[in-house]
Order: C-alpha cells, then sequence, then structure tokens
C-alpha cells in the first residue's frame, strides 16, 4: 500500500489516500460515463481530506444514497461516497497527481451501474 496525493483542478481540494491501485473500478451508470471518473474504493480511515472542504458541494440524485463530490470552482469530481458503499470513499484515480493510469499495472473491474439492481445482486453474490 502506497499514499497518493489527489487534487482538483484548480487545486483548492487536495486529499491523501493510501491504497494498493492494481484493482480499479469504471461503471456505466449515467453519472460515471459522464464523468468519465476512473474508481479505487477505500474505507474512511485511508482517505484524508487535506484542503477546500468549503469548495466541495455534493450532487445527488435518484436514490440519493450516493453523494458525488465535486468543486464549485473548478468542476471537477474527485470522490463520491458510492451508493454500493456510502460509508466508504469512491476516489477518482484520474484526480491523483502522482498516479498515471497510462504506466500503471491494474486490473479493471466493471460495474454495470446501468442496471444497478441487478449489478450489485450480482457483485453481493461474488462475495459470498
Ligand atoms: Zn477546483
Amino acid at each position: 500500500m502506497q499514499t497518493y496525493h489527489g487534487s482538483c483542478h484548480c487545486g483548492a481540494v487536495t486529499f491523501e489516500v493510501d491504497a494498493d491501485l492494481s484493482k480499479l473500478g469504471d461503471c456505466n451508470c449515467s453519472i460515471c460515463t459522464k464523468k468519465g471518473s476512473v474508481h479505487h474504493r477505500v474505507p474512511g480511515d485511508r482517505f484524508r481530506l487535506l484542503t477546500g472542504a468549503d469548495a466541495l458541494k455534493a450532487y445527488q440524485f435518484n436514490k440519493k444514497v450516493a453523494s458525488h463530490f465535486f468543486c464549485q470552482n473548478c468542476g471537477i469530481h474527485t470522490y463520491s461516497h458510492p451508493r454500493t458503499a456510502p460509508d466508504k470513499f469512491n476516489v477518482n484515480v484520474r484526480c491523483l497527481d502522482d498516479f498515471d493510469l497510462r504506466e500503471a499495472a491494474y486490473k479493471m473491474a466493471t460495474f454495470d451501474g446501468r442496471n444497478w439492481e441487478a449489478a450489485f445482486e450480482a457483485m453481493q453474490q461474488n462475495r459470498r
């Protein structure tokens, strides 16, 4: 596990995350598709918001379980509390300043967010 540094585009929001980025996630739901984000999920004790709490806004829609945090100044979505695990942090690894998707070796897990209920059920089954 390694500590990575992340930020929004304007630099108001900065954070650190302790993570092993060998497994990333791609979701095809309505918002992840449009954000173009690539996820890595960590528990709360492995995420530290350093600056920008006042710049962040949480966007919610549909069931209003997930919170999609973005910087109100530059519009960049840095992380979310996902609907599949609202107590966790889904970091957008594209916002990590010391991680390069093109250079990294990782497995990409896909989540069929367009069919959320079925995908969540399948995910639960795989964990049993
Ligand atoms: Zn910003």
